[in-house]
């Protein structure tokens, strides 16, 4: 069985890398993820090798003030001619598993537990999903499981441990202040976390 792909985050965010693909050298891993061997070692055969593109679908807003919108980008794959790992390689705000972009997550998170905003308020800003109907006045799930995975660390690499008592809206403050905290300075708090998702390392 193949192990699955591992996403690589470049240092591009979404606009300049479909304003301008990168080519297949300049974002091509330095290193296999699953051998380690080098990509390119000196004097030898090219090992790790490009191997054309992947459409990944992107949800939510493309600034903090704009509407939620359904977009793809194209990501960029590369196989290990060694051991056959596979990796792929995403603009900066894109992350594993995720079809929101990181700066939606973070813009959610900051909504919800900095500005007080309600899950449905919340949900009309960073989802481009239409929810009509009951739904659309209940729980967000999305929302909730980011604000248990934030607290897991398993979104920010940057969030830090939060008491196990906190609420999960407590969760999601904490991580977004974090985010906040990366941005330049000037920006409004939600403005603010909107870029720092975009910012913060890899877990
Ligand atoms: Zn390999």
């Amino acid at each position: 069985m193949r192990s699955p792909e591992k996403i690589y985050r470049s240092a591009l965010d979404v606009k300049g890398w479909n304003a301008r693909m990168p080519s297949v050298s300049s974002v091509r891993p330095g290193r296999c993820c699953g051998c380690g061997a080098a990509s390119r070692p000196a004097g030898g055969n090219l090992v790790v090798h490009g191997d054309g593109t992947r459409e990944r679908q992107l949800r939510g807003p493309e600034t903090a003030a704009g509407p939620a919108v359904l977009t793809t980008v194209l990501a960029r794959r590369y196989e290990c001619q060694s051991c056959g790992a596979c990796m792929l390689v995403v603009p900066r705000e894109v992350l594993p598993r995720r079809l929101y972009t990181a700066c939606a997550i973070a813009l959610a998170l900051a909504l919800w537990a900095l500005f007080g905003g309600t899950e449905a308020a919340v949900r009309a800003r960073v989802s481009p999903l239409t929810v009509v109907g009951a739904a659309a006045w209940c729980r967000w799930v999305t929302l909730r499981r980011w604000a248990a995975d934030a607290a897991k660390r398993r979104l920010f690499a940057m969030s830090r441990r939060s008491p196990t008592e906190f609420t999960l809206r407590q969760h999601a403050e904490r991580t977004a202040a974090g985010l906040a905290g990366l941005a330049p300075s000037g920006l409004d708090l939600d403005a603010a976390a909107f870029v720092g998702g975009g910012l913060h390392r890899p877990p």
